[in-house]
Parts: structure tokens; sequence; C-alpha cells
């Protein structure tokens, strides 16, 4: 399924679009572009579900014991007093029922999981029993429907188990294999192909020259969207030059169902990308009123959706969280993921005017506080490997006091480590 070829267009005479209103409109506008195809249950982890699973079977599918003890029928106990039933022959166990009827005034030897037999409906366990041969004696005060599991209580044939968009973990496995379902529908991989652009920009592993630096955001693009579930493409460095920068777009494209570009972002001089963007026709420089973060550049070639992040490791990092994670998960045919936040105390004091989100590098402090890191500046990746969280200063909120409350994002609730 392609994307409207105008899905990043702006409204006009829109000069700085606060952060929530840029990511409602990224959010109405992307839909999966994915295949949808069927995978057994043991290729599943990780993937997209693609439409709903509705249980086929209840779970449990019969009341049973949630203890070792004996199984009863609870109306026929006495009020107060001690407690003395008989015991039936035989027994009740997790997959080996009892095929018999309880009488009133009996009991039968139950284990964890076997199914309630007919004429009981409540299990008295081991530790509360004192048993002479076929004799058992016990306390008054057992509940009705005590130790009992009900048939159903975990979900109900016909609910839905699973909705579609959810990426499968541990627990959903779980789940689609408790109803007996082998094979599911999930949607092919999000194949995400990412390449850094600039003059002054060298492979790790090689020696510098003058005015170099050594592109510290390829990996680090690669690894954030990676920890997203994508399929990850790396297509290297890209001089400043337009035919270059051309020619990496169309290619990134071609293998690929989104594209993340770092640099050249902005409208200077050198700022091949957005220029490319462009003049493909399909483009929108969004100048998002957000720290950091320069105008983040959305455009589409072929209509493959391209995020333009700026340069600057820090800005592209955050932008790549805030903005082109959730797009990624939605083109990925997954739910709109809203990251995790917590309230914290600041143990800092900030600087700040109405009008811009901002994005601190910080860290929890254990205690319910949170510190952020000692500089601004936006180039420190120091303050990235310090850091374990954004804390996010709204849009309307001013100068923050110490012992104020913000809210915390722990990388975590980014999928990263
Ligand atoms: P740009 O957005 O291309 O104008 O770059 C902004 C700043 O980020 C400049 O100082 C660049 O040198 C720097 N920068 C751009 N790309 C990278 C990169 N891949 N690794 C490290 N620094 C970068
Ligand atoms: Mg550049």
């Amino acid at each position: 399924m392609a994307l409207r070829n105008d899905c990043f267009a702006l409204p006009a005479g829109v000069s700085w679009t606060p952060v929530e209103e840029a990511l409602a409109d990224l959010r109405a506008r992307l839909s999966p572009v994915t295949a949808v195809e069927t995978v057994p249950l043991d290729g599943a982890q990780g993937m997209v579900l693609a439409s709903d699973i509705a249980a086929p079977v209840s779970l449990p599918p019969a009341d049973n014991a949630a203890v070792d003890g004996y199984a009863l029928a609870h109306a026929s106990l006495g009020a107060e007093g001690e407690q003395r039933l008989v015991l039936c022959e035989g027994r009740a166990a997790a997959g080996a029922p009892f095929g018999g009827i309880v009488a009133p005034g009996q009991a039968v030897r139950i284990l964890t999981g076997g199914v309630m037999p007919a004429g009981t409906d409540s299990v008295v366990m081991d530790e509360d029993v004192d048993r002479e041969g076929s004799i058992i004696r016990f306390g008054s005060g057992l509940k009705p429907g005590a130790n009992r599991r009900r048939a159903g209580e975990d979900i109900n044939a016909g609910d839905t188990a699973l909705a579609a968009g959810t990426r499968l973990g541990p627990a959903h496995l779980s789940r689609i294999a408790s109803l007996g379902i082998a094979s599911l529908e999930v949607h092919a991989p999000l194949r995400v192909a990412v390449f850094s652009t600039g003059d002054e920009l060298a492979e790790p592993g090689e020696a510098l020259s003058p005015g170099q630096i050594y592109d510290a955001n390829r990996a680090m693009l690669l690894a954030l969207a990676g920890a997203q579930g994508v399929v990850t493409l790396d297509h290297g460095r890209i001089p400043d030059r337009p035919a270059a920068i051309a020619d990496a777009l169309a290619a990134a494209a071609h293998g690929a169902d989104a594209v993340i570009v770092s640099g050249g972002a902005s409208g200077g001089d050198e700022d091949h990308v957005s220029r490319e963007l462009s003049r493909s026709g399909a483009m929108a420089l969004w100048r998002i009123a957000m720290k950091p973060g320069r105008p983040l550049a959305l455009g589409q070639i072929d209509s493959v959706p391209v995020f333009g992040l700026p340069g600057n490791p820090v800005a592209a990092f955050v932008c790549f969280l805030i903005f082109a994670r959730p797009a990624l998960h939605r083109l990925a045919g997954a739910a709109w993921p809203e990251p995790v936040a917590y309230p914290l105390t600041a143990r800092f004091s900030a600087k700040k005017k109405p009008g811009r989100t901002e994005l601190l590098r910080a860290r929890a402090d254990g205690a319910g506080g949170v510190e952020k890191f000692r500089s601004d500046g936006s180039g420190l990746i120091g303050g990235l490997v310090w850091s374990d969280g954004l804390v996010m200063l709204e849009h309307d909120r001013g100068v923050v006091e110490e012992g104020e409350t913000v809210r915390f994002f722990p990388y975590a609730g980014f999928g990263l480590v």
C-alpha cells in the first residue's frame, strides 16, 4: 500500500509547529505500508500482528483446581464447627479428570489444574486438612468457590485476544499458543535505509584528514531503528554534492520502505537533502518548535517516506525518538507508540520560555528525582551517554524551579539500552 504523495504537506502559513501538533499530523497521515504474510508461531517474535485474533476457545476451558486438596460441594458443609467428609475413590489430576459424581457429604482428591468433578464447586487445600484413611476433617470458614479457577476467567471464546497492530513479545506468543493457534498473519518487517551526509565525515577505523570528523550518526541511527524491530539497510556516507545525494536517495528508496538521512536537512547552502527532496515535489520542511532539533525535512521519493534529521548527533537522536520512531511503527503496521513517562522531581532548575518543547538529557536518581546533563550544548554525545532518558518540558511551560515535577521518558521505554 503506497502512501499518498502529499502526506507530509503542511498547512500554509504555519511557521513553528508545536510538537504535539506535528505528532498528531504524522499520526493521522501515516498508514501501514508493508505486505501481510502468514508465519508460524515460532517465527512471530517481534513481528506486528496484521489482523485481530479472536479466541477460538475459552481459557481455562473448564473450572479447575488452583491448589492440591479436596473438591467438594460448598452447600454440603455445616455452618460452623469441624467439617467431616468422606472421600470418594479416585482423583482428579491435571489432564486426568475424575469420571464420577461427588455426592453431598463427600469429597474427592484433586490436584492443581484438575477439572472440578461433577457435584463439586470448591476446594479445601491440603494444608488445611487432617486426613485419616478415607475421612478428611477441616475447620469452618471455607468460602464458596474457594480455590477454584473459573472456566473463561482468563478469556472467553469469541473475545478479542490480541488486536491488529500489536508488536508480539513473549507474553503475546504465550497468549497465541494458549489458544491453540499455530500460524498468524503479520506484517512483513519494515525495511529502513539509513545514510549520513556531509563532506566532513570519515568512517570509524579510517585516518582523519584535516577538518574531518567521524560519522557518529550512522551507527546510532541504525541501532535506533534496529531497536524498533525493523530491518535496517546501511547506505553509507554521502558527500554534500546534489547529484550524489539525489542518487543516494533514489537508491535508498528503491530497496526500502522508509529512509532516514542525517545532515543537510535545513535550508542552508549545503543542505542538499532538503533541496533534493523539494525537487522531488513532495517535501515539507517542518519547522517544529522543539529544542534540540532544527527543521525536520520530511519528504517522499517514489512515495517512500524520507526523514531528513539534523546532522548534530544529539538532535538526530532526539528527533529520531520523538518523530521518526512513532512514524516507523505506524508504517510497520504497529499501533502508534506512546513513550513511557514518569513524573519525577526536578533536582535542577532550567530557564525556559513558553512556546517550544524542550528535551533535556536526564538521569533518574533512583530516589524520585531526576538530574539534567551539565551542559545544554546539543553537540555533546557525552550527554547522551551520561543520560538514561529525556525530560520533556512542555510547549507552554516556563521556567522550571528545583523541586517541580517534570516528565521523564526513560530510554528503555523507547526500546533502547
Ligand atoms: P548539518 O545538519 O549537516 O548542517 O550538520 C550539523 C552539525 O552536525 C555539523 O557540525 C556537522 O559537522 C555535524 N554532523 C553532521 N553529520 C554528522 C555525523 N554523521 N556525525 C557527526 N557529526 C555530524
Ligand atoms: Mg552537513
